[in-house]
């Protein structure tokens, strides 16, 4: 039955005041509506806003610790939750339950982590210059946090955004994406049932032009966004005009470089997982995989027939290993890349059709897809594609591999397989991207290391945990220097 979810502004849940809705559907069986949502206006999000302002001074204001002990509590209910809200990530996104728990269990880790952060949150306290004075830095929030997500994560991307924000001192309005609203709903229930104060946490459902007025407003200090390159430009743009803090995390274009002194079925399994995990729906797939020559032939003919027995269904299924692509507009995408890959001539090896059999008629399944003889100039080898479609490269040597690994705008992720421990330390050293993997797919960041990319793959801060992470997003540094010597002393001029 479809569930009605609403807005959560200053501790209440409301409808928007336009009072139009749209709904979220499971696109494992489009005809099955999971919720309804509200249509959030400008006014709603100035609602929002003006509520998590409100609220800024006494949440800024509580120890840090306490703040943690909240995010504990968060921690613990979704523990408490991870089974109904993992199967509710199927039914809105599709991704195949053990995934969708993944999704759980990562906005449990980071709850857990960022919690402990409040005991943390440090900065330096180093001698002065002078006599009888001290200096020293600390964090504080940066104010009213916009976080805009997408639907590829619906749980543990919202949880990315909240807790660090949270636990920083920031307060913060989330918009989360059209596709999944349901699941940031539930994310958002159990913030209140932790006993958050009202204001702290305020969520705004809506489309784009939502996220944009969010974006906009003057009431708020930071953005966060995750989503599409072309969106994450427009509101760097958006956010360097209005001087507000920003990070963007959008497009990847990651490849797995198979040597052929690798474990090769490792490297089958590897790129299986990378490709076709989550329907090639993860910011961090695999949609490039670049093979040494020797074992080109071997790699292609285990692969593809590999990739011809992933048993296509509803991600709620045991038996299901490949869940359906997102939405009807993401659906039509994925198949116009995959004509214009046979348009641009590149050899179609397998899949590259919908997928409509038995109980997949009513959803949005698309073949597992394999493209050989594609050359770096085509469309399907330079754009994020965002499915379950993957384009195979022959090279002769390393140099050759890490060039065409290189050769793309984006910097995310990248991979190689290989025995030979000086190539992992070329490729480690070499390959232009945020994450690097040795033996292992292009998918799999913790979160206790900063996530995040190179290039046109995203700007600002990175998010997650580590030096460098998230901390240096939702907070700005200030610089204290106590003088307590009585009389004026000049930095840099007075010396003995
Ligand atoms: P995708 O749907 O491909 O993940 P989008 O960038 O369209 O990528 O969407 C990611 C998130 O950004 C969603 O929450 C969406 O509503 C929001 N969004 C889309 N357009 C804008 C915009 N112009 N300004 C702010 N947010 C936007």
């Amino acid at each position: 039955m479809a569930e009605r979810v609403q807005n959560f502004i200053n501790g209440r849940w409301v409808d928007s005041r336009s009072g139009r809705t749209f709904i979220s559907l499971n696109p494992a069986h489009a005809d099955e509506t999971v919720a309804v949502a509200p249509d959030s206006t400008m006014t709603d999000v100035d609602d929002a806003v003006k509520a998590a302002r409100t609220a800024l001074p006494a949440w800024s204001h509580m120890p840090a610790p306490r703040r943690g002990e909240l995010l504990f509590k968060v921690a613990e209910l979704l523990t408490r939750r991870k089974t109904a809200l993992g199967k509710l990530v199927t039914r809105e996104m599709g991704k195949v339950l053990p995934e969708a728990l993944g999704d759980v269990q990562e906005a449990i880790d980071m709850a857990y982590y960022m919690a402990g952060e409040g005991r943390r949150l440090s900065g330096e306290t180093v001698p002065s210059e002078l006599p009888n004075k001290d200096a020293k830095s600390v964090r504080v929030p940066i104010g009213v946090f916009g976080c805009i997500t997408p639907w590829n994560f619906p749980t543990a991307i919202p949880a990315w955004k909240l807790f660090p924000a949270l636990v920083a001192g920031n307060t913060v309005v989330l918009k989360p994406a059209e596709e999944t609203p349901a699941c940031a709903t539930k994310m958002v229930e159990l913030l209140e049932e932790a006993g958050l104060p009202p204001g702290v946490v305020n969520l705004v459902h809506g489309f784009g032009k939502t996220g944009e007025a969010l974006v906009n407003h003057p009431g708020v200090d930071g953005i966060s966004f995750t989503g599409s390159a072309a969106t994450g430009r427009r509101v760097e743009a958006l956010a360097a005009a209005a001087h507000k803090a920003c990070s963007t995390e959008t497009g990847g274009k990651n490849v797995i470089i198979v040597m052929a002194d690798a474990d090769l079925d490792l490297a089958i399994d590897g790129a299986l997982w990378g490709a076709f995990g989550t329907t090639g729906q993860r910011c961090t797939a695999a949609s490039r995989i670049i093979v040494q020559a020797p074992a080109y032939d071997w790699f292609l003919a285990r692969f593809t027939k590999a990739a011809g027995r992933l048993k296509l269904g509803d991600g709620l299924k045991s038996s299901t290993q490949m869940g359906p692509i997102v939405s009807k507009a993401q659906y039509q995408r994925v198949l116009d890349y995959i004509a214009t890959g046979r348009k641009e001539r590149a050899t179609l090896l397998r899949g590259g059709r919908a997928y409509t059999k038995g109980e997949c008629k009513q959803g949005y399944f698309i073949e597992p897809t394999i493209f050989t003889d594609v050359t770096p100039a085509m469309k399907i080898a330079r754009e994020e594609i965002f499915g379950p479609v993957v384009c195979l490269f022959k090279v002769e040597t390393l140099d050759e591999a890490i060039g065409l690994a290189n050769d793309t705008v984006y910097g995310l992720s990248a991979s190689i397989y290989t025995r030979d421990v000086n190539a992992s330390a070329r490729a480690e050293r070499e390959l232009d991207t945020g994450l690097v993997y040795i033996n292992a797919s292009t998918i799999g960041a913790e979160i206790q290391l900063p996530f995040g990319g190179t290039k046109a793959t995203g700007s600002g801060p990175r998010e997650a945990g580590g030096r460098g992470g998230a901390l240096d997003l939702y907070t700005k540094w200030k610089v204290i220097y106590r003088d307590f010597s009585g009389t004026l002393q000049r930095a840099q001029i007075d010396k003995e």
